[in-house]
């Protein structure tokens, strides 16, 4: 099972409730980055047996993959074990959700494999346990996320295109990142419905002009609309993304911007020759700062459906 990055086109925080999350609203994109999933059942013994994973994000029992193995284990009863390979692409910690996807790929290998029938609404509410934006990588493609993350809206597909991401050597920690932000505190009850609907959004902000120009279709409409609120915090903490950020424009990217929390930095180009061009000039231009430097493209929803098939041995 393939389990593709997310990239977000937009991340407005709109302030931090009482229950002390960031109420945010965000348009999420998945793209061709992707870890591999591979799980088989043991009928021998129940143990989950994980393997592969990266230094970063070891094959132990913190690693998502296995806390959603042990989650499937115990929601279904089931009393066999499973084993699982990791293969690790997508860089962690790195503002492209990476352990999400990993969580959420698990847990659609193992419905397949157990014909445990259950449906995305069913996958997307119990992994919403283990993380906020876990759920948008059970359905891909494009979509609206409110409240912290994990109440979501499919989209119109955003018009293709190219992605050049640059990931630094370094982390950002998603909470201090958003502890960093000091957002305004919102008031009891929330200025606005319970469920947050592509319709109801707040007016002011990128998301809703996002909306607007994934209505249109339009590549440079999506350009002119994406923003990310978070921007200020990580670029202020590691000046070079600000440099990045200007070097993939000079360099031929239509937009670059930041993707979650980061320090990934996007640059976005609809040519295909182009971004592998403006990838490996990049790629040289930071030799000595280790810098990974990869090419993808975004990713439909039907298409993230099909690698269910071949997911597993
Ligand atoms: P987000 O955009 O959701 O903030 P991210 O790209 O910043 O995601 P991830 O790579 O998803 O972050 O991982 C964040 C943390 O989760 C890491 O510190 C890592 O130790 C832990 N983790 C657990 N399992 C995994 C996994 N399978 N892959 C990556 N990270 C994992």
């Amino acid at each position: 099972m393939q389990a593709p990055a997310k990239i977000n086109l937009t991340l407005d925080v709109l302030g931090r409730r009482a229950d002390g999350y960031h109420q945010v609203v965000m348009v999420m994109q998945t793209v061709d980055l992707v870890d591999v999933v591979t799980v088989s059942v043991n009928r021998n013994h129940q143990t989950i047996l994980l393997q592969g994973g990266s230094e970063e994000a070891p094959p132990d029992q913190t690693n998502l993959v296995y806390r959603t193995a042990a989650l499937v284990q115990e929601q279904a009863q089931l009393p066999y074990g499973v084993e699982i390979e990791l293969d690790k692409q997508i860089p962690v910690a790195a503002g492209l959700a990476g352990g999400s996807s990993d969580a959420a790929a698990t847990m659609k290998a193992l419905n397949h494999l157990f014909s445990l029938g259950w449906d995305d609404k069913k996958m997307e509410s119990l992994l919403a346990r283990l993380g906020s934006d876990i759920p948008f990588l059970v359905r891909g493609g494009t979509a609206l996320a409110t409240g912290r993350g994990e109440a979501l809206h499919s989209l119109p597909a955003a018009p293709a295109f190219w992605v050049i991401l640059v990931k630094p050597p370094f982390g950002a920690s998603t909470p201090q990142v958003y502890k960093a932000l000091k957002a305004k505190s919102l008031p009891e009850p929330l200025p606005w419905p319970e469920e947050m609907t592509p319709e109801n959004i707040p007016e002011e902000g990128y998301s809703a002009n996002m909306l607007k120009a994934l209505r249109t279709g339009s590549y440079q409409a999506v350009l002119d609309a994406m923003g990310n609120d978070l921007e200020k915090v990580t670029l202020e903490w590691f000046p070079e993304l600000k440099v990045l950020k200007e070097k993939l424009v000079c360099l031929g990217c239509d937009r670059a911007m930041m993707s979650g929390s980061g320090p990934t930095i996007l640059g976005f180009t609809d040519e295909e020759a182009k971004a592998r061009s403006i990838a490996e000039k990049i790629a040289k231009e930071t030799e000595t700062l280790n810098y990974r430097v990869m090419v993808a493209r975004t990713l439909g929803r039907e298409e993230a459906d099909e690698w269910i098939v071949d997911c597993c041995r």
